[in-house]
């Protein structure tokens, strides 16, 4: 039989495989491995917020939306944005409820990328972001971020790696997977690059409420900003609600009209029980969103420490539920440390290079998994680094 692989477009034969999904296929195989490499909260979303689902489908709310999302969750999201991140955008033409960041961040690159524009964006960052610019047909550009400035990225840095063609901008603060956060008086400067070079800001903060020390400024709210960001979030992390799949983009009504009509063709609307959900979760879920954050603040401290006790040194994330070490003292690529630990110790931590090439030399350890999983899992990661370290 003819083999069908050739009927797979160039550009998607091209993408390489996530890093994450290869390692975690050898975990999955694994009886007693604990796992630190998941993205996603180990709480289970708040009752409230899955009652008020269950009650939507016990009243026979079973229909599509609005293409733009519920009116009222529109309503709730420009309440909370405002308050949140003290920038105001119109429920009617200025909102768009889509299925997850993921969705939103596809249907805003292929609203705004005409083929070969080139992205830049900062790295390690999200898995998805560059084969997602390479799927709209456009460059990415990754901007290493370091270690030593607590993986933020400064102005300097993104003016060197600038090149004519360049039409946007991916910042993500907090970031995964390096918790890395960014200052308001950095985050000025690279909203005057991004005026000064006419770029459009995408700008995914899905971890903001995950902010564990000072302010989360959003570039949104920086003056001039408005006109040219995509701010996106969603509710997967803070809320503890992946299964869900909802999340919303903000944006001029130019952008959000063009947006919309990606979002139309191909999904919809995003689920009508997912869209009540979200409603509660707005209106009545700052209290379980701090009891989670405080129990995400605690394990960070737990896992940091430990961390840097057994000479793996690692900054402080300051957002985020993501740990991400230095293995520097073991002289190890990362893939190989991690495929160590797991053979040896049976913890299941990420290669830095899963997120881009400057990963190499670290890992990414997430601490949303209980107290004790955690002890266990750098107890074994304690014990590999002495054996190999000898
Ligand atoms: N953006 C970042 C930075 C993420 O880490 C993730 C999930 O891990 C997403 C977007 C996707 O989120 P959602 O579940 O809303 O699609």
């Amino acid at each position: 039989m003819e083999n069908s692989q050739r009927f797979v477009a160039n550009h998607v034969a091209g993408l390489p495989r996530s890093g994450i999904r290869d390692f975690f296929a050898i975990v999955s195989k694994m009886k007693d491995a604990i796992s630190l490499g998941i993205g996603e909260p180990d709480f289970v979303t708040p009752w409230h917020i899955r009652e008020a689902a269950i009650f939507a489908l016990e009243q026979g709310k079973t229909s599509y939306t609005d293409n733009l999302g519920l009116l009222s969750l529109r309503k709730a999201i420009a309440t909370y944005v405002e308050t949140q991140f003290a920038v105001s955008y119109r429920p009617d033409n200025e909102i768009l409820v889509t299925v997850g960041v993921s969705e939103a961040l596809d249907i805003a690159l292929r609203a705004v990328i005409n083929p070969g524009d080139k992205v830049l964006y900062h790295e390690p960052c999200y898995v998805s972001y560059h084969p997602s610019i390479t799927l709209v047909h456009g460059q990415g550009i990754g901007v290493g971020t370091a270690a030593e400035d607590n993986f933020s990225i400064n102005s300097e840095r993104l003016i060197r790696a600038w090149e004519p063609g360049c039409k946007v901008l991916i910042l993500n603060f907090p970031t995964n997977p390096t918790g890395g956060v960014i200052e308001r008086a950095k985050l000025e400067r690279i909203a005057q690059f991004a005026v000064d070079k006419d770029l459009l800001v995408i700008s995914d903060e899905i971890y903001s409420e995950l902010t564990y020390e000072g302010m989360h400024t959003s570039i949104a709210s920086l003056p001039g900003m408005r006109e040219r960001t995509i701010f996106l979030h969603g509710f997967s992390k803070a809320f503890a609600m992946t299964g869900f799949r909802i999340g919303y983009a903000c944006s001029t009504p130019e952008l959000i009209e063009a947006m919309m009509k990606v979002h139309q063709y191909s999904m919809m609307c995003a689920p009508i029980l997912s869209q009540e959900a979200a409603i509660e979760a707005l209106k009545n879920g700052a209290e379980s969103v701090a009891r989670m954050k405080e129990q995400y603040r605690e394990r960070r401290d737990f896992v940091t420490r430990r961390f840097n006790e057994m000479g793996l040194t690692c900054h402080i994330p300051n957002g985020t539920f993501y740990a991400f070490p230095s293995i520097s003292r073991t002289g190890f690529k990362s893939i190989d440390f991690c495929k160590g630990v797991l053979e040896a110790g049976k913890v299941a931590i990420v290669p830095g290079t899963a997120f881009g090439p400057s990963g190499e030399g670290f890992f990414r350890a997430s601490f949303s998994n209980s107290y004790q999983q955690l002890l266990q899992a750098t107890d074994a990661i304690a014990r590999y680094t002495e054996k190999v370290v000898g």
